[in-house]
């Protein structure tokens, strides 16, 4: 029996989310290493989790170090020195002022849910107001201020109020620069959404697994002041296109904004479960023993984390994912040239989507194309999934550390899967029985 028909044996469906069947026994910097002893360039890196690559020399020796003279495994009940120090660093690395503090999680989504009902809390106002297809984590209390169409089964918030995210491809209204949402808003705390009652707005800074859509230039300043003109809280869900990913530390720093409260996840933990939220002080001391798990504040993750903090700065990392990030897009738009399959091409910096349609005048989205290609490009040497409400947006997530060569290589496998789907040589039915989303 193979790795991955043991793991449908084993492990529960609850929690796949399946492309292709990729089974890895390791893996070294952007690359894993198949079952079948493929090495395979790995354009998601566990969504974005992988940020410093497989197995960087940074994390094992913090890991190794941490547990050779262990400080406990958790926050609750004890100060331990890498919790401490990682708090510390993320109060300087993110912007903000006046009293603040940070919260340190296992995951974006209990980092999202834990904001969540913080600021509800602590504001006393009930209302939460979020964007249609965004995806703010996995657990009751995130799911329920989500609207990612893949959490059919869970229940949103009686408050939350949805509002659509501006796709400047697929303009909300006809109007690209997102204007037409921001009136309706208005509307809508004049009518059934009294901004009084709101306590935060959610936003992505990029609209990750609705997407990977990059919202048209000055629509989140002026939505975000037109919430701060109401008293209503700022919260960036960097979860995803944090961490330098998007050629800044924060992705909200393309942007014009500067956000209450900023979770991180993901690649802070480079591979490790950490995540953090940091916020001001009478919301993130509201009260204790509110949102604690046992292991969160765990000394071997945070010093993963730190590890991360430090290996981003030491080795440029922020300047490299703008870098290779560009010349990535550069090359998936001359893709595009070629194939007409690619409607559009977005992102910033190491967050990159690519749009497939059925055909560009239409702009009709064309999802069996993605799972296709995707299985196609695994066949390939190329691991990567796809997002989106149409299911049709390829999404580019690769370690921070990557090269050039790698990118190039890339969009070599991407060349030749796009053209042997364009040519028939994909069976239709090639990704029958993984469901994607
Ligand atoms: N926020 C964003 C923007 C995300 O993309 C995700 C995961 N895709 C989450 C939160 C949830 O993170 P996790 O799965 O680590 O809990």
């Amino acid at each position: 029996m193979t790795l991955y028909q043991r793991d449908e044996r084993a492990l529960s469906k609850l929690q796949k989310l399946r492309f292709f069947p990729l089974a890895v026994t390791g893996g070294e910097g952007s690359y894993l290493t198949g079952d079948d002893g493929r090495r395979l360039l790995d354009f998601s890196a566990s969504w974005g989790a992988v940020s410093l690559g497989h197995g960087h020399g940074a994390v094992r020796e913090a890991v190794d170090r941490a547990l050779a003279d262990q400080a406990g495994a958790s926050t609750l009940s004890a100060a331990n020195e890498p919790a401490v120090k990682l708090a510390e660093a993320l109060l300087d690395l993110v912007p903000g002022g006046g009293e603040r503090r940070v919260w340190l999680g296992h995951s974006g989504s209990d980092a999202n849910e834990t904001v969540a009902r913080a600021v509800v809390a602590a504001t006393g106002r009930p209302r939460v107001i979020s964007f249609a297809g965004a995806y703010h984590g996995g657990t009751a209390g995130s799911m329920a201020i989500s609207a990612h169409g893949v959490q059919k089964h869970a229940e949103r918030a009686s408050g939350l109020h949805v509002i659509p995210y501006p796709d400047p491809y697929r303009p909300y209204g006809d109007d690209p620069t997102g204007g037409r949402i921001i009136d309706e808003l208005e509307q809508a705390f004049r009518a059934d959404c009294p901004p009084d009652q709101v306590a935060a707005l959610f936003i992505e800074p990029i609209m990750s697994d609705g997407g990977l859509i990059v919202p048209p230039k000055g629509f989140m300043k002026r939505l975000t002041d037109l919430c701060r003109s109401h008293g209503i809280l700022v919260v960036s869900d960097e979860v995803k296109v944090g961490m330098g990913r998007s050629g800044r530390f924060n992705c909200i720093e393309h942007e014009e904004v500067e956000p209450d409260i900023y979770v991180l996840g993901k690649g802070l933990g480079g591979g490790l479960p950490l995540s953090a939220a940091v916020g001001p002080a009478s919301i993130m001391d509201f009260a204790s023993s509110f949102s604690m798990q046992t292991l969160h504040g765990n000394p071997v993750c945070a010093s993963a984390g730190l590890a991360v903090l430090e290996t981003v700065a030491a080795e440029d990392l922020v300047a490299n994912a703008a870098r290779v990030g560009a010349a990535l897009q550069d090359g998936l738009r001359t893709l595009a040239h070629r194939h007409p399959m690619i409607g559009d091409v977005r992102g910033r910096g190491l967050a990159i989507g690519v749009e497939l349609v059925t055909d560009r005048a239409s702009r009709t989205p064309d999802a069996k194309a993605a799972a296709k290609l995707v299985y196609r490009a695994f066949e390939l040497g190329l691991v990567l999934y796809y997002v989106g409400a149409h299911s049709n947006v390829l999404e580019m997530t690769p370690p921070l550390t990557l090269i050039r060569a790698e990118a190039d290589a890339a969009v070599s496998i991407l060349d030749r899967a796009l053209d042997d789907l364009a040519q028939g040589r994909v069976a239709d039915d090639i990704a029958a029985g993984f469901e994607g989303w």
